[in-house]
């Protein structure tokens, strides 16, 4: 058996410098150029588990992929700029990671990109759906609630849809979840699992602390400001930065944490669990993010909410609606899409 609550096997990127699984994985980067894509493309490029490293942006894609090109590790960097060279940088891909899009600025909400992002996100895995099928799709671009439908629908429409290897990357708010707790209780974050349900914006951010590994405990109001924290971290980042974006260099760590989990799970590794926003059918919401024991083709077993305490039950309650209509969102804007 495996533990729900066990630590994620890509706990920490050290396991990426790791040398006794070198394997051979294509990976593509949309958006490389961007915030979070330059620091990605830099820690996967740091990875043995990565032979071949393909970069795309409608911008500054060559002199990105120069210059990590000259690091000293194994992956083949190679640098696609514009749509014509789309196809060319999806050819062979296994796993695809999408950070392309605009991030928030103060003041804005992740459905505030929704008109912007819905269509790159949608171009982008139409070409995934016609060039490299059978890939792993990673989309970091906001609002998750509503790509991954759009990602789901596109993929639908080509005839090549499989739930299974349509992932919406919630990382960072798992990540957070650990850090904040970690914090409060003077633990190594390193050593703390908490998983987070749910979808990724506001209070569909549904931290489940009651599940928390090493298991932790706070008094009611604590609790429930841990979880505004938790649920506002992104807001916290943006408000920070003042205009300058959103998080980047945190997501680009929880971003790489996936793939890495992802691409070991692909390699065979027994027992990987991350959360992710998926296809589901464990609430009466059609896309839910729950942990789920990854293996060679993807979601090898949707491992549910577990046992939830009152508090979270009323969350979960609570998130449904903004859930589902972000959903339906995502599903309308993906069926006029041309
Ligand atoms: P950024 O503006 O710094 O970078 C975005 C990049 O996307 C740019 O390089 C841009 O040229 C590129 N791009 C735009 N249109 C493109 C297209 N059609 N094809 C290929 N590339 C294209 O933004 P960022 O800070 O890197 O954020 C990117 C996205 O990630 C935003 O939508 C943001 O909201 C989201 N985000 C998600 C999470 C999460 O937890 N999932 C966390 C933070 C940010």
């Amino acid at each position: 058996m495996f533990s729900r609550l066990a630590r994620p096997a890509a706990s920490g990127l050290l396991r990426g410098f790791s040398t006794s699984a070198q394997k051979n994985a294509n990976v593509a980067v949309l958006g490389a150029a961007g915030g979070i894509g330059q620091p990605l493309s830099l820690l996967l490029k740091n990875s043995p588990l990565i032979s071949n490293l393909s970069l795309y942006d409608i911008a500054h894609t060559p002199g990105v992929a120069a210059d990590l090109s000259h690091i000293e590790t194994r992956a083949k960097v190679t640098g696609w700029i514009g749509p014509e060279q789309l196809p060319e940088a999806l050819r062979g891909a296994q796993v695809v990671v999408i950070p392309a899009g605009v991030p928030r600025k103060p003041g804005m909400t992740r459905d505030d990109l929704f008109n912007t992002n819905a269509s790159i996100v949608a171009t982008l895995t139409e070409a995934c759906a016609k060039h490299c099928p059978e890939a792993m799709i990673c989309i970091i671009a906001n609002p998750v609630n509503s790509t991954i439908p759009i990602t789901s629908e596109i993929f639908k429409k080509h005839g090549v849809y499989n739930p299974n290897r349509i992932f919406g990357v919630t990382t960072l708010d798992i990540v957070r979840a650990n850090t904040f707790v970690a914090e409060l209780k003077a633990l190594d974050p390193a050593r703390v699992n908490i998983p987070v349900v749910g979808g990724h914006a506001g209070k569909t951010i549904i931290p489940l602390i009651s599940q928390s590994t090493p298991k932790v405990e706070f008094p009611q109001d604590h609790l429930e400001a841990l979880t505004v924290r938790i649920q506002d971290a992104g807001t916290e980042v943006v408000k920070a930065k003042a205009g300058a974006g959103s998080a980047t260099l945190s997501m680009a760590y929880a971003g790489a944490r996936f793939v890495f989990s992802l691409l070991d799970a692909m390699n065979g590794k027994e027992g990987v669990i991350e959360c992710s926003f998926v296809r589901s059918e464990e609430t009466d919401c059609t896309y839910f993010s729950t942990p789920l024991l990854l293996g060679k083709n993807g979601i090898e077993k949707n491992l549910g909410l577990g046992k939830l305490s009152p508090f979270e039950e009323k969350l979960v309650a609570e998130a449904m609606n903004e859930l589902k209509g972000s959903i339906k969102k995502g599903e309308e804007f993906a069926k006029n899409f041309k």
